[in-house]
Protein backbone atom coordinates (compact mmCIF):
# COMPACT_ATOMS: atom_id res chain seq x y z
CA UNK A 1 0.00 0.00 0.00
CA UNK A 2 1.58 3.18 -1.08
CA UNK A 3 0.43 5.75 2.49
CA UNK A 4 1.67 8.97 0.46
CA UNK A 5 -1.18 9.05 -1.91
CA UNK A 6 -3.94 9.28 0.60
CA UNK A 7 -3.56 13.25 0.86
CA UNK A 8 -6.54 14.18 0.30
CA UNK A 9 -5.90 17.89 -1.81
CA UNK A 10 -2.79 18.70 -3.65
CA UNK A 11 -2.83 22.37 -2.67
CA UNK A 12 -2.43 21.81 0.91
CA UNK A 13 1.53 20.19 0.18
CA UNK A 14 3.68 23.07 0.84
CA UNK A 15 5.78 25.16 -2.32
CA UNK A 16 8.59 23.22 -2.03
CA UNK A 17 6.97 19.78 -2.29
CA UNK A 18 4.92 21.28 -4.89
CA UNK A 19 7.87 22.16 -7.49
CA UNK A 20 8.16 18.25 -6.96
CA UNK A 21 5.17 16.50 -6.82
CA UNK A 22 2.71 19.13 -8.25
CA UNK A 23 -0.10 18.92 -10.72
CA UNK A 24 -0.92 15.13 -11.12
CA UNK A 25 1.22 13.71 -8.02
CA UNK A 26 -1.38 12.29 -6.14
CA UNK A 27 -2.69 10.05 -9.45
CA UNK A 28 0.39 9.96 -11.87
CA UNK A 29 1.31 6.38 -12.12
CA UNK A 30 4.62 7.48 -13.52
CA UNK A 31 7.67 8.45 -11.92
CA UNK A 32 9.06 11.07 -14.50
CA UNK A 33 6.83 12.17 -17.38
CA UNK A 34 8.13 11.35 -20.54
CA UNK A 35 9.13 13.89 -23.57
CA UNK A 36 6.19 13.50 -25.51
CA UNK A 37 8.11 14.43 -28.64
CA UNK A 38 5.40 14.40 -30.82
CA UNK A 39 3.43 16.59 -33.18
CA UNK A 40 -0.16 14.45 -33.25
CA UNK A 41 -1.68 12.43 -30.87
CA UNK A 42 -3.85 9.65 -32.84
CA UNK A 43 -7.82 10.74 -31.95
CA UNK A 44 -9.77 7.39 -32.19
CA UNK A 45 -12.98 7.04 -34.14
CA UNK A 46 -13.97 9.86 -35.96
CA UNK A 47 -16.86 11.09 -33.54
CA UNK A 48 -13.98 11.37 -30.77
CA UNK A 49 -11.89 13.18 -33.13
CA UNK A 50 -15.07 15.69 -33.91
CA UNK A 51 -15.87 16.05 -30.09
CA UNK A 52 -11.80 16.64 -29.71
CA UNK A 53 -11.76 19.44 -32.62
CA UNK A 54 -14.77 20.90 -31.32
CA UNK A 55 -13.15 21.11 -27.48
CA UNK A 56 -16.53 19.23 -25.87
CA UNK A 57 -13.78 16.54 -25.86
CA UNK A 58 -10.80 16.28 -23.52
CA UNK A 59 -7.78 14.59 -25.10
CA UNK A 60 -4.25 15.55 -27.06
CA UNK A 61 -4.80 16.22 -30.66
CA UNK A 62 -1.87 18.30 -31.80
CA UNK A 63 0.93 19.36 -29.97
CA UNK A 64 0.81 23.43 -31.50
CA UNK A 65 -2.65 22.87 -29.17
CA UNK A 66 -2.00 20.09 -26.58
CA UNK A 67 0.62 18.48 -25.19
CA UNK A 68 1.17 15.74 -22.85
CA UNK A 69 4.31 17.18 -21.21
CA UNK A 70 3.10 20.56 -21.64
CA UNK A 71 0.11 19.67 -19.99
CA UNK A 72 2.42 18.14 -16.71
CA UNK A 73 4.02 21.66 -16.68
CA UNK A 74 1.15 23.72 -16.75
CA UNK A 75 -0.44 21.68 -14.04
CA UNK A 76 2.71 22.16 -12.13
CA UNK A 77 3.10 25.81 -12.36
CA UNK A 78 -0.64 26.46 -11.55
CA UNK A 79 -0.30 24.86 -8.11
CA UNK A 80 2.97 26.61 -7.61
CA UNK A 81 1.55 29.90 -8.44
CA UNK A 82 -1.95 29.05 -6.72
CA UNK A 83 -3.73 29.68 -10.31
CA UNK A 84 -6.99 27.73 -11.47
CA UNK A 85 -4.95 27.26 -14.76
CA UNK A 86 -1.87 27.82 -16.37
CA UNK A 87 -1.21 28.12 -20.06
CA UNK A 88 2.75 28.08 -21.34
CA UNK A 89 3.45 29.99 -24.57
CA UNK A 90 6.90 29.98 -26.76
CA UNK A 91 8.52 32.78 -24.55
CA UNK A 92 7.68 35.48 -22.13
CA UNK A 93 7.34 38.19 -24.73
CA UNK A 94 4.76 35.60 -26.53
CA UNK A 95 2.97 34.99 -22.81
CA UNK A 96 2.31 38.80 -22.68
CA UNK A 97 1.56 39.75 -26.43
CA UNK A 98 -0.99 37.01 -26.85
CA UNK A 99 -2.95 37.86 -23.06
CA UNK A 100 -2.44 41.75 -24.47
CA UNK A 101 -4.34 41.17 -27.38
CA UNK A 102 -6.75 38.90 -25.96
CA UNK A 103 -7.79 41.36 -23.78
CA UNK A 104 -7.77 44.36 -25.63
CA UNK A 105 -8.07 43.61 -28.90
CA UNK A 106 -10.47 45.61 -30.95
CA UNK A 107 -9.12 48.61 -29.82
CA UNK A 108 -8.80 48.62 -26.55
CA UNK A 109 -5.87 50.56 -24.24
CA UNK A 110 -3.79 49.18 -21.53
CA UNK A 111 -2.46 51.33 -18.57
CA UNK A 112 0.90 50.21 -17.79
CA UNK A 113 3.67 51.11 -15.14
CA UNK A 114 6.69 52.71 -16.85
CA UNK A 115 8.78 51.04 -15.63
CA UNK A 116 9.23 47.45 -17.38
CA UNK A 117 11.66 45.11 -19.14
CA UNK A 118 12.67 46.94 -22.25
CA UNK A 119 11.20 44.22 -25.07
CA UNK A 120 7.71 44.68 -23.00
CA UNK A 121 7.99 48.59 -22.96
CA UNK A 122 8.32 48.31 -26.91
CA UNK A 123 5.38 45.84 -27.14
CA UNK A 124 3.27 48.30 -25.17
CA UNK A 125 4.93 51.36 -26.79
CA UNK A 126 5.12 51.13 -30.59
CA UNK A 127 3.84 47.08 -31.97
CA UNK A 128 0.37 47.30 -29.89
CA UNK A 129 -0.76 50.84 -30.83
CA UNK A 130 0.05 50.16 -34.84
CA UNK A 131 -2.86 47.26 -34.68
CA UNK A 132 -4.96 49.77 -32.90
CA UNK A 133 -4.73 49.15 -28.85
CA UNK A 134 -3.56 52.21 -27.44
CA UNK A 135 -1.69 52.87 -24.44
CA UNK A 136 -1.10 55.14 -21.14
CA UNK A 137 2.25 54.51 -19.07
CA UNK A 138 2.12 55.64 -15.43
CA UNK A 139 4.98 57.56 -14.26
CA UNK A 140 5.22 57.69 -10.75
CA UNK A 141 3.76 53.80 -10.42
CA UNK A 142 4.19 54.02 -6.86
CA UNK A 143 1.59 56.66 -6.64
CA UNK A 144 -2.22 55.56 -7.24
CA UNK A 145 -3.35 58.97 -8.76
CA UNK A 146 -0.80 57.87 -12.44
CA UNK A 147 -3.17 55.04 -12.51
CA UNK A 148 -6.77 56.57 -11.52
CA UNK A 149 -6.14 59.38 -14.17
CA UNK A 150 -4.60 56.69 -17.09
CA UNK A 151 -7.87 54.80 -17.32
CA UNK A 152 -10.03 55.68 -19.90
CA UNK A 153 -13.44 54.39 -21.28
CA UNK A 154 -11.25 51.87 -23.49
CA UNK A 155 -9.35 50.55 -20.74
CA UNK A 156 -9.67 46.25 -20.73
CA UNK A 157 -6.45 45.51 -18.40
CA UNK A 158 -3.96 46.98 -16.10
CA UNK A 159 -0.26 45.97 -16.65
CA UNK A 160 2.89 45.60 -13.57
CA UNK A 161 5.98 44.06 -13.59
CA UNK A 162 6.60 43.02 -10.38
CA UNK A 163 9.82 43.76 -9.15
CA UNK A 164 10.84 45.58 -12.08
CA UNK A 165 13.49 45.18 -14.13
CA UNK A 166 15.98 46.79 -14.21
CA UNK A 167 16.05 48.61 -11.26
CA UNK A 168 13.54 46.23 -8.81
CA UNK A 169 11.05 48.46 -7.81
CA UNK A 170 8.99 46.74 -5.40
CA UNK A 171 4.69 47.58 -5.66
CA UNK A 172 2.08 46.83 -3.39
CA UNK A 173 -0.01 44.83 -5.63
CA UNK A 174 -3.30 45.05 -3.03
CA UNK A 175 -3.32 48.83 -3.29
CA UNK A 176 -3.20 48.64 -7.43
CA UNK A 177 -5.30 45.47 -7.40
CA UNK A 178 -7.81 47.87 -5.46
CA UNK A 179 -7.38 51.09 -8.23
CA UNK A 180 -7.77 48.14 -10.92
CA UNK A 181 -10.95 46.53 -9.99
CA UNK A 182 -12.82 50.29 -8.73
CA UNK A 183 -12.93 50.19 -12.87
CA UNK A 184 -14.14 46.41 -13.26
CA UNK A 185 -10.66 45.74 -15.56
CA UNK A 186 -8.50 42.91 -14.55
CA UNK A 187 -4.69 43.53 -13.01
CA UNK A 188 -2.07 41.34 -15.26
CA UNK A 189 1.18 41.03 -12.96
CA UNK A 190 4.51 39.71 -14.71
CA UNK A 191 5.86 37.90 -11.76
CA UNK A 192 9.00 37.12 -13.88
CA UNK A 193 11.42 38.13 -11.14
CA UNK A 194 9.37 36.77 -8.11
CA UNK A 195 8.79 33.49 -9.00
CA UNK A 196 6.35 32.01 -6.82
CA UNK A 197 8.84 31.30 -4.51
CA UNK A 198 8.91 34.84 -3.51
CA UNK A 199 5.46 36.05 -4.24
CA UNK A 200 1.80 35.11 -5.25
CA UNK A 201 0.33 37.85 -7.10
CA UNK A 202 -2.98 36.32 -6.72
CA UNK A 203 -3.44 35.68 -3.90
CA UNK A 204 -2.30 39.82 -3.79
CA UNK A 205 -5.26 40.62 -5.92
CA UNK A 206 -3.91 40.08 -9.36
CA UNK A 207 -6.61 38.19 -11.72
CA UNK A 208 -3.69 37.39 -14.34
CA UNK A 209 -0.17 36.51 -13.60
CA UNK A 210 2.75 36.06 -16.41
CA UNK A 211 5.76 34.94 -16.82
CA UNK A 212 8.99 34.37 -18.14
CA UNK A 213 10.54 30.81 -17.29
CA UNK A 214 13.37 31.84 -19.28
CA UNK A 215 14.78 33.28 -15.73
CA UNK A 216 14.84 31.02 -12.97
CA UNK A 217 12.55 28.67 -13.85
CA UNK A 218 14.86 27.48 -16.49
CA UNK A 219 17.88 27.99 -14.74
CA UNK A 220 19.46 29.59 -18.00
CA UNK A 221 18.52 26.30 -20.31
CA UNK A 222 15.41 27.33 -22.19
CA UNK A 223 12.91 30.45 -23.19
CA UNK A 224 9.70 30.01 -22.03
CA UNK A 225 6.38 31.89 -21.27
CA UNK A 226 3.31 31.01 -19.07
CA UNK A 227 -0.13 32.88 -18.31
CA UNK A 228 -1.71 31.89 -15.13
CA UNK A 229 -5.70 32.88 -13.83
CA UNK A 230 -9.21 31.62 -13.70
CA UNK A 231 -9.64 28.22 -15.70
CA UNK A 232 -12.46 29.83 -17.31
CA UNK A 233 -10.56 32.73 -19.17
CA UNK A 234 -7.17 30.17 -19.64
CA UNK A 235 -9.55 27.70 -21.49
CA UNK A 236 -11.19 30.62 -23.80
CA UNK A 237 -7.79 31.20 -24.51
CA UNK A 238 -6.43 28.00 -25.70
CA UNK A 239 -9.75 27.46 -27.73
CA UNK A 240 -9.09 30.47 -29.75
CA UNK A 241 -6.58 32.93 -29.54
CA UNK A 242 -3.62 30.41 -28.39
CA UNK A 243 -4.98 27.79 -31.01
CA UNK A 244 -4.97 29.76 -34.29
CA UNK A 245 -1.98 31.73 -33.62
CA UNK A 246 0.24 29.25 -32.49
CA UNK A 247 2.87 30.23 -29.74
CA UNK A 248 3.27 27.26 -28.15
CA UNK A 249 5.95 25.69 -26.06
CA UNK A 250 8.06 22.73 -27.05
CA UNK A 251 7.64 19.30 -25.10
CA UNK A 252 11.59 19.37 -24.90
CA UNK A 253 11.34 22.56 -23.43
CA UNK A 254 8.94 21.81 -20.72
CA UNK A 255 10.59 18.39 -19.62
CA UNK A 256 13.48 20.69 -18.90
CA UNK A 257 11.50 23.43 -17.13
CA UNK A 258 10.12 20.31 -15.11
CA UNK A 259 13.29 19.08 -14.00
CA UNK A 260 14.80 22.43 -13.37
CA UNK A 261 11.52 23.74 -11.69
CA UNK A 262 12.19 20.82 -8.89
CA UNK A 263 15.08 22.90 -7.41
CA UNK A 264 13.77 26.60 -7.37
CA UNK A 265 13.13 27.79 -4.13
CA UNK A 266 17.06 26.17 -2.84
CA UNK A 267 18.42 28.08 -5.92
CA UNK A 268 16.04 31.36 -5.10
CA UNK A 269 17.42 31.29 -1.90
CA UNK A 270 20.82 31.10 -3.35
CA UNK A 271 20.12 34.18 -5.35
CA UNK A 272 18.83 36.33 -2.79
CA UNK A 273 21.62 35.90 -0.18
CA UNK A 274 24.38 36.93 -2.91
CA UNK A 275 22.12 39.56 -3.95
CA UNK A 276 21.89 41.07 -0.87
CA UNK A 277 25.52 40.64 -0.26
CA UNK A 278 26.55 42.19 -3.41
CA UNK A 279 24.47 45.01 -3.09
CA UNK A 280 25.51 45.59 0.47
CA UNK A 281 29.01 46.05 -1.07
CA UNK A 282 28.38 48.02 -3.75
CA UNK A 283 26.20 50.54 -1.17
CA UNK A 284 29.33 51.13 0.48
CA UNK A 285 31.88 51.70 -2.64
CA UNK A 286 33.10 55.05 -3.07
CA UNK A 287 33.19 55.06 -7.13
CA UNK A 288 29.02 53.98 -7.04
CA UNK A 289 26.70 56.65 -7.01
CA UNK A 290 23.33 54.36 -6.88
CA UNK A 291 22.92 51.17 -6.37
CA UNK A 292 19.14 49.74 -6.76
CA UNK A 293 18.24 46.89 -4.71
CA UNK A 294 14.81 46.25 -2.49
CA UNK A 295 16.80 45.32 0.33
CA UNK A 296 19.00 48.73 1.23
CA UNK A 297 17.75 52.37 0.98
CA UNK A 298 14.95 54.24 2.71
CA UNK A 299 12.79 51.85 0.91
CA UNK A 300 13.72 48.78 2.88
CA UNK A 301 11.58 47.85 5.42
CA UNK A 302 8.25 48.66 3.48
CA UNK A 303 9.98 46.43 0.61
CA UNK A 304 10.53 43.49 3.30
CA UNK A 305 6.76 43.73 4.26
CA UNK A 306 5.74 43.61 0.64
CA UNK A 307 8.13 40.69 -0.39
CA UNK A 308 9.15 38.95 3.15
CA UNK A 309 10.89 36.16 1.39
CA UNK A 310 13.16 38.32 -0.42
CA UNK A 311 13.72 40.16 -3.47
CA UNK A 312 15.63 37.84 -5.75
CA UNK A 313 19.03 37.85 -7.54
CA UNK A 314 18.16 40.93 -10.31
CA UNK A 315 19.85 44.63 -8.82
CA UNK A 316 21.61 47.39 -10.39
CA UNK A 317 23.64 49.98 -9.92
CA UNK A 318 25.05 53.24 -11.09
CA UNK A 319 28.68 54.67 -11.86
CA UNK A 320 29.62 58.22 -11.96
CA UNK A 321 31.27 58.93 -15.63
CA UNK A 322 28.41 57.68 -17.46
CA UNK A 323 29.20 55.16 -20.55
CA UNK A 324 32.42 55.34 -20.37
CA UNK A 325 33.00 54.26 -16.84
CA UNK A 326 30.26 51.90 -17.16
CA UNK A 327 31.92 50.16 -20.15
CA UNK A 328 34.77 49.86 -18.45
CA UNK A 329 33.75 47.96 -15.02
CA UNK A 330 31.83 45.62 -17.88
CA UNK A 331 34.73 44.58 -19.73
CA UNK A 332 37.11 44.50 -16.63
CA UNK A 333 34.72 41.57 -15.06
CA UNK A 334 36.07 38.23 -15.48
CA UNK A 335 33.46 36.23 -13.57
CA UNK A 336 30.48 38.15 -14.48
CA UNK A 337 29.85 37.19 -18.21
CA UNK A 338 28.23 39.80 -20.79
CA UNK A 339 24.73 38.39 -21.25
CA UNK A 340 21.40 39.54 -21.40
CA UNK A 341 19.59 36.99 -18.90
CA UNK A 342 18.39 36.74 -15.53
CA UNK A 343 18.63 33.89 -12.95
CA UNK A 344 21.40 31.50 -13.80
CA UNK A 345 24.02 29.70 -11.92
CA UNK A 346 26.25 32.27 -13.16
CA UNK A 347 26.64 35.64 -12.75
CA UNK A 348 25.59 37.96 -15.51
CA UNK A 349 26.10 41.78 -15.78
CA UNK A 350 24.41 43.86 -18.64
CA UNK A 351 24.03 47.52 -19.91
CA UNK A 352 20.18 48.76 -19.86
CA UNK A 353 20.92 51.69 -21.30
CA UNK A 354 22.14 50.40 -24.73
CA UNK A 355 21.05 46.41 -24.58
CA UNK A 356 18.00 45.03 -22.94
CA UNK A 357 16.45 48.86 -22.87
CA UNK A 358 17.94 49.91 -26.02
CA UNK A 359 14.59 49.60 -27.85
CA UNK A 360 13.12 52.84 -25.31
CA UNK A 361 13.37 56.49 -26.46
CA UNK A 362 16.38 58.07 -24.15
CA UNK A 363 13.55 60.52 -22.62
CA UNK A 364 11.60 57.51 -21.53
CA UNK A 365 14.10 55.47 -20.10
CA UNK A 366 15.20 58.69 -17.70
CA UNK A 367 11.92 58.63 -16.49
CA UNK A 368 12.04 55.21 -15.37
CA UNK A 369 14.83 56.05 -13.95
CA UNK A 370 17.94 54.31 -16.32
CA UNK A 371 20.84 56.42 -17.16
CA UNK A 372 24.29 56.22 -19.32
CA UNK A 373 26.01 55.48 -16.13
CA UNK A 374 23.64 52.23 -14.71
CA UNK A 375 25.02 48.31 -14.93
CA UNK A 376 22.42 45.61 -14.06
CA UNK A 377 23.59 42.57 -12.37
CA UNK A 378 22.00 38.97 -12.38
CA UNK A 379 23.56 37.89 -9.40
CA UNK A 380 24.55 34.00 -9.97
CA UNK A 381 24.96 31.04 -7.43
CA UNK A 382 28.68 31.58 -7.15
CA UNK A 383 30.60 32.31 -3.36
CA UNK A 384 29.37 35.58 -2.78
CA UNK A 385 33.16 36.46 -1.88
CA UNK A 386 34.77 35.86 -5.29
CA UNK A 387 31.97 38.38 -6.78
CA UNK A 388 31.94 40.66 -4.68
CA UNK A 389 36.86 40.82 -5.71
CA UNK A 390 35.34 40.76 -9.18
CA UNK A 391 33.57 43.75 -8.81
CA UNK A 392 36.22 45.36 -5.99
CA UNK A 393 39.16 44.67 -9.09
CA UNK A 394 36.99 46.09 -11.82
CA UNK A 395 35.49 49.24 -9.85
CA UNK A 396 39.27 49.71 -9.39
CA UNK A 397 39.89 50.67 -13.11
CA UNK A 398 37.56 53.30 -13.11
N1 LIG B 1 9.28 39.96 -18.47
C1 LIG B 1 10.41 40.32 -17.84
C2 LIG B 1 10.32 40.96 -16.49
C3 LIG B 1 11.66 40.12 -18.43
O1 LIG B 1 12.76 40.49 -17.79
C4 LIG B 1 11.70 39.53 -19.72
C5 LIG B 1 12.98 39.30 -20.40
O2 LIG B 1 14.04 39.73 -19.96
C6 LIG B 1 10.51 39.16 -20.35
C7 LIG B 1 9.31 39.39 -19.69
C8 LIG B 1 10.50 38.53 -21.70
O3 LIG B 1 10.77 37.16 -21.55
P1 LIG B 1 11.36 36.21 -22.71
O4 LIG B 1 12.77 36.62 -22.92
O5 LIG B 1 11.19 34.84 -22.16
O6 LIG B 1 10.54 36.45 -23.92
Amino acid sequence: MVKHRKFSAETKLRPKTLEIHGGGALTDSELRIGVDRVAAYPLGTLEEGEAKFAGTKEGFMYSRITNRTVDKLEKRLAVMEGAEACLCTSSGMSAIDLISKYLANNGGHVVSSNRLYGGVFHLFDVILPSLGIERTFVEDPQNGTGWIMGHSGRTKFFHLENPSNPLIDIFDIKFIADITHSFGVPLVVDSTLATPVLLKPLSLGADIVVHSLSKYMGDGEVIGGAILGKKDLIDDLKKMWFRDTGPCMSPDTASLLLAHIESLTVRMREHCRNAMKIAAFLAGHPKVSRVFYPGIGERAERNRKLMPKGFGGLMAFEVNGGRENAKMVLESLKLFWHAPNIGESRSLIIYPWGETHGQMADSDKLKAGITAGTLRLSLGREDHRDLIYDLHQALEKI
